[in-house]
C-alpha cells in the first residue's frame, strides 16, 4: 500500500479517542491539536515535520487521543503495514527501547489523565529479547574489565608427520550467574556493538601469551596460534597496525599469528581481499575460515590471497556415509592446493575420518580426534595423534 495525502479544513477531527489504529500520519503543512480525556484538554500541538498518530500504530493500541486540524492541513498518511515492515528491520534493540519508551509515554499521559496506570499490553516477547540483549551487553563490559573472559587452545595436526603445527585460540566467557557460555551466544551480541573490538584485543592478548608459553614449552619448534577475527574488526581503521604493534612489542614474530576471517555479507570482498593482503605484507598468516558454508562465494576466491583454506566441519561429518561428500572434501583439498594454499579440516571426530584426509592428501586436520580445546596450562606438547 502507498502513502497518501489527507486534506483537513479548520476544525476538521483527524481521529477520535478509542477509534482504531489505521495510519500514522506525517504533517506536511498546517497545526493539529491533540487533545485527550473527559474534558478533551489539549496535549499537544504539532506541525509541519512532524510523525503523528503513529505510537498508536506501533503497539496496535486503540486511539489514547483525538487530533483536531487547528488550520488547513496537508498530511502524509502512512500504513501500519509500512512502519511494521520497518520495526522488523530494526536493530532488536533499538527496537526494545522505542518500546520501552511507548510504554512509559503512555503511562504518563494515563496519569495526568487521572486514569492510573492503564498500559496497553503490546508483544512483550520482543522487547524482553531486547532488554536481555541489553543486560547481557552490559554484563560483557564487566567481563573485559574484570576478566572473566578465558581462551581455549585447539591444536591443529599436521597429518603426515603427526605433528601439532599450531593452535586455535577460542574464546568462553566464564558468567559469574550462568557459567560457561559459548562464543556463539556473545560474539555475535558483541559484533552487532563496538564491544567486538576490546573482546578481539583481549583474544590476542591471550594468543601472545599462549605464544610465549609455547616457545617455553617447546623451544625447537615455532608453533602458530589462529585467532578469530570478525567482519566487524575489520572495519575497524588501524586494525593491523594495532595488532602489529602489540606483536612487535614482545618481541615475536608476525608469522606465528594466523588471523582466520569468515566471509560475510557484511563485507564486500574487496575489503577482505584488501585486508588479507595488508596482513599478509605485514608478515602475518591468513586463513579462510568456514569454507563452504554461509556467504561463501566461489565468485571471489580468485581476490582471496589466503593462505589457508579451513573446510567447515559440515563437509567431514557425512564422509564415511556419501561417497559424493567424500568426493566433495577431495575436490576442495584439491582446489585448495591448486592455489597454492593449505588445508585444514575443521570437525574430525574420529580415526577413519583422519584416514580418510590423510588418504586424499590433506595436510591439516582440528577436531575433537585431535584433540579438544584446552586450557593454556593443559597443553600436552606431544607430537603423537591420539
Ligand atoms: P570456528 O572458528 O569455526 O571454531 C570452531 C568451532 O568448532 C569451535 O566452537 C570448536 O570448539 C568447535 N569444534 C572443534 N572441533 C570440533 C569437533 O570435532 N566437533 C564439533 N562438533 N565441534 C568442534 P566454539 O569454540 O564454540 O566457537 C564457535 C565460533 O565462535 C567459532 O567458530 C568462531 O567463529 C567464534 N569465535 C570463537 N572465538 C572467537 C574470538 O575470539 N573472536 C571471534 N570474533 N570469534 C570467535
Ligand atoms: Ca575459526
Ligand atoms: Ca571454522
Amino acid at each position: 500500500m502507498n502513502s497518501h495525502r489527507v486534506e483537513l479544513v479548520a476544525g476538521e477531527v483527524l481521529f477520535r479517542e478509542s477509534d482504531p489504529p489505521d495510519a500514522a500520519y506525517l504533517v506536511e503543512r498546517g497545526r493539529l491539536a491533540i487533545t485527550a480525556g473527559s474534558d478533551q484538554r489539549r496535549i499537544a500541538e504539532v506541525g509541519a515535520g512532524e510523525l503523528l498518530g503513529e505510537m498508536a500504530v506501533i503497539d496496535r493500541s486503540p486511539r489514547t487521543a483525538t487530533a483536531t486540524a487547528l488550520e488547513p492541513c496537508v498530511l502524509l498518511a502512512i500504513t501500519p503495514e509500512q512502519i511494521a515492515e520497518r520495526l522488523l528491520n530494526t536493530d532488536p534493540v533499538v527496537r526494545a527501547l522505542l518500546e520501552g519508551q511507548l510504554r512509559r509515554y503512555r503511562q504518563t499521559l494515563a496519569q495526568s489523565l487521572g486514569q492510573g496506570s492503564q498500559i496497553p499490553e503490546g508483544e512483550g516477547t520482543e522487547a524482553l529479547l531486547g532488554i536481555d540483549k541489553i543486560r547481557l551487553e552490559g554484563e560483557l563490559r564487566d567481563a573485559l574489565r574484570e576478566g572473566q573472559l578465558e581462551a581455549r587452545f585447539q591444536p591443529l595436526l599436521e597429518i603426515r608427520p603427526g605433528r601439532v603445527a599450531g593452535y586455535e585460540a577460542l574464546v568462553r566467557w566464564r558468567h559469574p550467574r550462568r557459567g560457561w557460555i559459548s562464543p556463539a551466544e556473545f560474539i555475535a551480541l558483541a559484533e552487532e556493538t563496538s564491544l567486538i573490538l576490546p573482546v578481539g584485543d583481549y583474544v590476542l592478548e591471550l594468543a601472545l601469551d599462549a605464544l610465549m608459553h609455547l616457545d617455553d614449552a617447546r623451544p625447537d619448534q615455532a608453533q602458530f596460534v589462529a585467532i578469530n577475527v570478525s567482519a566487524r574488526q575489520l572495519l575497524e581503521e588501524g586494525l593491523l597496525a594495532r595488532m602489529l604493534e602489540r606483536i612487535q612489542r614482545r618481541s615475536l614474530d608476525p608469522g606465528r599469528i594466523k588471523i582466520e576471517l569468515t566471509e560475510s555479507r557484511a563485507l564486500d570482498p574487496i575489503r577482505v581481499a584488501v585486508m588479507m593482503q595488508q596482513a599478509r605484507l605485514a608478515g602475518m598468516k591468513v586463513a579462510l575460515d568456514d569454507f563452504g558454508t554461509g556467504y561463501s562465494n566461489l565468485q571471489y576466491m580468485h581476490l582471496l590471497p589466503f593462505d589457508t583454506l579451513k573446510v567447515d566441519q559440515a563437509f567431514v561429518r557425512n564422509m564415511h556415509e556419501s561417497t559424493r561428500a567424500l568426493r566433495i572434501v577431495e575436490s576442495i583439498v584439491g582446489m585448495a592446493h591448486a592455489l597454492g594454499a593449505d588445508v585444514v579440516v575443521e570437525g574430525v571426530e574420529t580415526a577413519v575420518q583422519l584416514e580418510q584426509l590423510a588418504a586424499m592428501g590433506c595436510r591439516y586436520a582440528q577436531g575433537w580426534w585431535v584433540g579438544k580445546p584446552q586450557k593454556l596450562s593443559e597443553l600436552r606438547h606431544t607430537d603423537r595423534p591420539p
